[in-house]
C-alpha cells in the first residue's frame, strides 16, 4: 500500500502571524527574494515558506539567509537549479 500524504504548514499552531509575519491561503510564511518576511529582522528558510521543499534547497536557502541576515548582504535567492515543473513566484 502506498500512502502519499503530501505535506502541510504547521503554522496553525506555530502562529507566525501573531509576529507580524504574514503567512499565504496555506499557511506558509511568504518570503521575498531576499528570504525576508514581511516583519523587519525576521526571514524565514526551508519548508517554512512552502518553496521546493528539499532539503538541499533549505541548506541553501539557510546559506543565503546567514548572508543577507547576518552580514547585512542583498543576496537573491534563486531555484533554477532545483529540478521541477512548477515555477513558485516570489516579489
Ligand atoms: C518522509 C520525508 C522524506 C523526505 N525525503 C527527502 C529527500 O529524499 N530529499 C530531500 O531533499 N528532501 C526530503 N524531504 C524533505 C526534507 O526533509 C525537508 O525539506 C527539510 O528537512 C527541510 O528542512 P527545514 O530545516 O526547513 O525543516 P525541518 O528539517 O523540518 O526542521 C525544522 C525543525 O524545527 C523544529 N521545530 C518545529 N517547531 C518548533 C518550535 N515551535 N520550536 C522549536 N523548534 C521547532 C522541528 O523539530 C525541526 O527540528 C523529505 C521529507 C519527508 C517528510
Amino acid at each position: 500500500m502506498l500512502i502519499a500524504a503530501s505535506r502541510a504548514s504547521n503554522s496553525d499552531i506555530t502562529r507566525p502571524e501573531k509576529t507580524g509575519v504574514k503567512t499565504n491561503e496555506k499557511g506558509w510564511i511568504i518570503t521575498d527574494k531576499y528570504l525576508r518576511t514581511s516583519k523587519e529582522d525576521i526571514w524565514a528558510c526551508g519548508d517554512a515558506n512552502g518553496i521546493h521543499m528539499y532539503k538541499h534547497k533549505a541548506n541553501y536557502e539557510s546559506q543565503i539567509v546567514f548572508y543577507n541576515a547576518f552580514l547585512g548582504e542583498q543576496v537573491r535567492v534563486t531555484y533554477h537549479a532545483v529540478p521541477t515543473l512548477s515555477s513558485p513566484s516570489q516579489k
